[in-house]
């Protein structure tokens, strides 16, 4: 019976693991929403099971809750982080917070209803709505920890480990997953005065839990994806800068020569700062990334609507890219409608995706504040692979922009390797 148990458990996680894999890589195709939306509905179901839904193996007494599901999403998160980054993951690490509580706070209020009994004499357990209430506060509390914390490893331990990306994983799912099951247990004990080996049993198949799905990611790597592209460097102080939204602060502070219009640097600091932040990435061997960003028909939207709506639609246009930067990101205004942003440490593969967002942003919220909507069109360079020089990266991604310019406009384009 217990091996039978064990087989279900890693049925579960295969179906887990395949289907949210194959979110995360449609997420150019479905939209990221999608994965964010399936990993949120994942969670109350295994709060409800880490209550009530128990089972035998041969080492002790583990919840399929804890032991597939919640495991499964804290490393799901950490995949979105590695896939995506900072700025991607925190919108589900605290869509989940948010909506935790307010499931709670809702069901605060619903419980003082006086119920009436329709169906065969059911009555809803109060009791029990309030003990997974409880659950649900302390388990979104150490999931939000987790989550920070494993992403948090997971880029200090890159020093170590940095090519072996399956070691990597299963170091920091094994330390952060230590790290919930003490805390959960804490709060198990302290309520129900659970025994020490209820610790020990959920930790053996937590510890289980993350090797199988080291497993399963090392044969998706080696199979059905290419290891480079996952490879990325970050520097710690910057990803939780993001995490924890401190980077709009540290981008407050830094006031300099700003452009008038857009509040963005202005071509002049363009000139100044752009090589210098070049040559230190270079010269500790970091990729950098540059994004040609042209407003498409803008004499159009001048001619159509005047010189004011045209002046609205370019201080909206930086507003937006300046919304969707990291913390490594350096936003120029360097022609009447044409922005660059040079971001530091960034892959071009990475660096594609992120004009694809900031593409996606403006097409979509432009029609919001505008008479029409505005569109963009992105070329994206990198260093070292497109050239060493400012000048030289600056060229390359200027010709891709014409070429989406003549490709149609609204549409990015990068090296080739990373489309
Ligand atoms: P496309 O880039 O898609 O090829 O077409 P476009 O119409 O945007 O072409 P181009 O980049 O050559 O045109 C730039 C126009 O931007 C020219 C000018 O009318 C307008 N422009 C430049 N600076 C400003 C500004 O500060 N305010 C306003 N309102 N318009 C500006
Ligand atoms: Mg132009
Ligand atoms: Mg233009």
């Amino acid at each position: 019976m217990a091996t039978f148990n064990v087989l279900l458990l890693l049925a579960q996680a295969a179906v887990y693991f395949t289907v949210m894999m194959c979110l995360l890589r449609a997420r150019r195709v479905l939209g990221i929403g999608v994965f964010m939306c399936a990993l949120g509905v994942m969670h109350f179901l295994e709060t409800y099971l880490a209550s009530v839904f128990y089972i035998q193996l041969p080492f002790g007494i583990v919840s399929p809750g804890s032991t597939v599901l919640f495991s499964g999403k804290l490393l799901m998160i950490l995949l979105l982080y590695i896939r995506e980054d900072a700025l991607v993951v925190r919108q589900a690490i605290y869509g989940l917070l948010v909506g935790n509580f307010l499931i709670v706070a809702l069901v605060m209020i619903l419980r003082n209803h006086d119920t009436v009994i329709v169906t065969g004499g059911r009555v809803p357990d109060i009791g029990f709505i309030d003990e997974i209430g409880l659950l649900m506060i302390w388990g979104s509390i150490l999931l939000f920890i987790d989550s920070i914390l494993i992403i948090v490893l997971y880029e200090r331990i890159g020093n170590w480990f940095g090519r072996h990306l399956g070691w990597r994983f299963l170091i920091c799912g094994a330390l952060a997953l230590t790290f919930d099951q003490a805390g959960f247990f804490l709060a198990l004990h302290y309520v129900t005065d659970a025994p020490g080996y209820v610790f020990l049993g959920g930790w053996t198949a937590k510890m289980a839990a993350v090797l199988v799905y080291t497993v399963l990611f090392v044969v998706y790597l080696k199979y059905f994806d290419n290891e480079k592209v996952w490879l990325s460097n970050r520097p710690l102080r910057d990803v939780f800068h993001v995490l924890t939204y401190r980077e709009r602060y540290h981008q407050l502070l830094e006031s300099s020569v700003r452009d008038h219009l857009t509040g963005t640097l202005d071509r002049s600091q363009y000139e100044v700062r752009s090589p210098q932040i070049l040559a230190r990435n270079l010269k500790e061997g970091r990729e950098v990334s540059l994004l040609v960003i042209d407003i498409d028909h803008f004499k159009r939207v001048n001619d159509r609507h005047g010189h004011q709506v045209g002046d609205q639609a370019l201080k909206i246009v930086g507003r937006l890219l300046k919304e969707n930067l990291r913390s490594d990101d350096h936003l120029f205004r360097v022609g009447g409608e044409e922005f660059v942003i040079l971001s530091e440490r960034l892959p071009a593969e990475a660096a594609v995706s992120m004009a694809e967002r900031l593409r996606r942003s403006i097409a979509r919220f432009s029609k919001v504040y505008l008479p029409e909507t505005v569109t963009v069109s992105i070329g994206v360079s990198s260093a070292p692979a497109d050239g060493t020089s400012i000048d030289d990266l600056f060229r390359v991604a200027d010709r891709r922009l014409y070429d989406a310019k003549g490709a149609g406009r609204d549409r990015v384009i990068g090296p080739a390797a990373a489309a």
